[in-house]
């Protein structure tokens, strides 16, 4: 029953324990408080879990994917590709930089970037691709790699969804030659705000690491001169782009447990795709079957054609009942700053087209199985409701 007093769930919740609350408070009875100790640590531990060399973290993804922007040299007149159907940050980052973001319009069955779209959108000036995990879905790294290497590209990865996913037997994260995690709440695990770039290239390491502090290096061996022993040099400019010790240690001590969040992520979900298995009225979303989705959100479809009920009105009778639904993602060539610069309404068709039928349901570790079997049976209710 559609019940306007039950209790309140958001689409997405971050889960703090005393553990994770204790590793703060050490950090602040501490002699660091901004990038020391726990902010190497946390990288370790990010590089080990997903099994890569290096790892640099960031106030937040945003200034993480910027940052992967600089290192990967794009700038005034390069062109970078990406999809459409993201948060607006993965393509902010390439007008950063002065660069122009060209979007490629997503596979309507996987809702991620079609790799033989990206592959129309090359032109002499691109420079990389910036892929995102949709959902928590890893996109088909293999080809996307295969185009980069054939026209020379970086591959960025915009994982904000996708820590802990897997894509052929490995980790998101060690694929690309950079990838970015967020830490946001809602994400899988948090910093409060917080992102990270993990990449095995000592080259792209030392610019991410040099562009977060104002573009200011110590390091000897890269010094132009050396005056002395409190001699630093600003060799390019960068900005304040780093992480606090606070934050880190509560990213650390989360990583312990993301796992586990993983996991009760993936039953939860299983849950829901049971629950609408008996009905058309509700497409369940894409598994990849060349990797494993982390999860971050669960998004179905509406079948329009079989609902009395449009998407908004849909989506206004779950906020009724108390269920924190969101829509991802209003496609970011639609906004009106993307409208301004020139894109177009009706250039991505399946992005579009996604849009006007997607809902995103509660997804959150602490969720309880009731609360899983209280959603499903409101959006039954409400999908085949006589009206
Ligand atoms: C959250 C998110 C970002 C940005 O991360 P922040 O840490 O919030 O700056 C970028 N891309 C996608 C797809 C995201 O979901």
């Amino acid at each position: 029953m559609t019940d306007s007093k039950h209790h309140f769930i958001p689409y997405g919740r971050q889960s703090i324990d005393d553990e994770d609350i204790q590793a703060v408070v050490d950090v602040l009875k501490s002699d660091y408080l901004t990038t020391g100790p726990a902010v190497d640590n946390f990288e370790k531990k990010v590089a080990n879990y997903v099994g890569v060399k290096y790892a640099v973290a960031f106030s937040n993804g945003t200034a993480a994917l910027h940052s992967a922007c600089f290192a990967a040299d794009i700038g005034v007149g390069d062109e970078v590709i990406t999809t459409p159907m993201t948060f607006v940050a993965s393509a902010n980052c390439i007008l950063y930089q002065g660069a122009k973001p060209v979007f490629a319009d997503i596979d309507p069955q996987t809702y991620n970037i079609d790799p033989n779209k990206i592959k129309e959108k090359i032109t002499d000036r691109t420079k990389a691709i910036i892929p995102v995990d949709f959902t928590g879905q890893p996109v088909k790294l293999d080809e996307i790699i295969k185009i980069a290497e054939e026209f020379n590209l970086v591959v960025i990865e915009d994982a904000a969804h996708a820590i802990g996913a897997t894509y052929k037997e490995s980790r998101v994260g060690s694929i690309a030659d950079m990838t970015m995690f967020s830490f946001h709440p809602v994400k899988h695990i948090t910093t409060g705000e917080g992102g990270i770039i993990t990449t095995n290239n000592k080259d792209l390491y030392e610019k991410l690491t040099q562009f977060r502090t104002h573009g200011i290096t110590r390091d000897k061996s890269l010094l132009k001169e050396n005056h002395g022993p409190w001699y630093y040099e600003m060799q390019f400019l960068g900005y304040n782009y780093r992480m606090t010790d606070i934050q880190a240690a509560l990213g650390a001590s989360q990583i312990d447990k993301l796992d586990k969040f993983i996991e009760r992520r993936r039953n939860i979900v299983d849950q829901y795709n049971k629950g609408f298995s008996n009905m058309n009225e509700v497409i369940n979303p894409y598994q990849e079957t060349d990797g494993n989705s982390s999860w971050h959100l669960y998004v179905i479809k509406l079948n329009k054609d079989l609902l009395s009920i449009d998407r908004k009105h849909f989506f206004e009778e779950l906020r009724q009942a108390s269920i924190g639904v969101n829509v991802h993602y209003i496609p970011v060539h639609l906004q009106p700053y993307y409208q301004e610069l020139g894109y177009k309404k009706g250039d991505y068709p399946y992005a579009e087209e996604l849009y006007e039928q997607i809902i995103t349901l509660p997804l959150f570790p602490a969720m309880t199985d009731e609360d899983v079997e209280y959603v499903i049976d409101t959006v039954k209710n409400i999908a085949i409701k006589p009206r």
